[in-house]
């Protein structure tokens, strides 16, 4: 990925745990590289398809004199998801903030936190089978849309399936939605399970549990598995009402447990 960077930025601010460091203010340094592709920009000649440097180190200086955190972490957390949110073209930043003057009583050239942070990929599958299912389905659309930490992408049209097994229960709505998130899977997870507590809160004894379901289908391209999480989520290759829907929104993203695209998935579900 190409990268924009900039070298040794210095800030006056004042961050620090101890009061003297909010009180007097010190030096901090700041090192970048902003990821992006920067293609366009090259073939065109057009600022407007990058990122203005000068604007991003403009943006950086006010962010870290208008706030004060005791924390380097924290100061780059912060920046990082600032940058991230507002600059359309960022795919994913590293950021190192030094603290030259650090007062720790010994010489030393510097002291630094550096982190990378970005958007990632997720899609979700959506299901409901109580009450009024469109609405739930259309609230968490609009919960996802409305988080500052996401990006929504697509959204599948939402289609009406047959419950599985013999249980005498309603007919499903489900889709699927792809998102770009600057949180991680565990993050993630817990941010659906918010959404569907509050789904479940308002109409907890007219509709019982299972006003609305949200699973993680796909993490970029990540495969993982601990006692809360597995990605990506199991029974996707068993499951039609996950797969119709993903072949309609991304039919040559490849599975990357099984290596099949949605499409293959789906018509190997059919044919099986
Ligand atoms: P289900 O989705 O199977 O109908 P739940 O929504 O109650 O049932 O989920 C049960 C648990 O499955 C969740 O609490 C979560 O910890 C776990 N889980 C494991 N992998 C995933 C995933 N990829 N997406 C969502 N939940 C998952
Ligand atoms: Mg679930």
């Amino acid at each position: 990925m190409d990268e924009i960077r900039i070298k040794q930025l210095e800030v006056f601010a004042h961050h620090g745990v101890f009061p003297e460091e909010n009180r007097l203010g010190q030096k901090f340094v700041i090192n970048a590289a902003l990821r992006t592709s920067l293609r366009r920009a090259g073939l065109t000649d057009d600022l407007t398809q990058s990122m203005d440097y000068g604007a991003v180190c403009a943006e950086i200086q006010a962010f870290l004199t208008q706030n004060t955190f005791q924390l380097l972490e924290t100061a780059a957390e912060k920046l990082c998801a600032h940058l991230l949110q507002t600059l359309p073209l960022l795919d994913s930043i590293v950021l190192e903030i030094e603290k030259p003057w650090a007062p720790i009583g010994l010489p030393l050239k510097t002291a630094s936190v550096c982190i990378e942070r970005g958007w990632h990929t997720a899609y979700i599958a959506l299901g409901s089978n109580i009450g009024d299912s469109k609405g739930y389905l259309d609230g968490a659309v609009q919960a996802l849309s409305n988080d500052e930490t996401m990006r929504m992408d697509r959204v599948s049209d939402y289609i009406v399936t047959k419950p599985y097994g013999g249980i005498e229960q309603d007919d499903f709505l489900n889709a699927v939605l792809c998102l770009k998130t600057l949180l991680s899977p565990h993050e993630l997870l817990e941010r659906l399970h918010e959404i569907e507590q509050a789904a479940h809160r308002t109409r907890e004894i007219h509709w019982g549990p299972r006003t609305l379901d949200l699973d993680i289908l796909f993490y970029d391209e990540e495969i993982f598995s601990d006692e809360v999480l597995t990605i990506p989520h199991p029974e996707i290759p068993k499951r039609d009402f996950v797969l119709r829907p993903m072949a309609q929104i991304a039919p040559h993203f490849v599975h990357p447990v099984y290596h099949r695209t949605m499409t293959q998935l789906w018509e190997q579900l059919k044919n099986a």
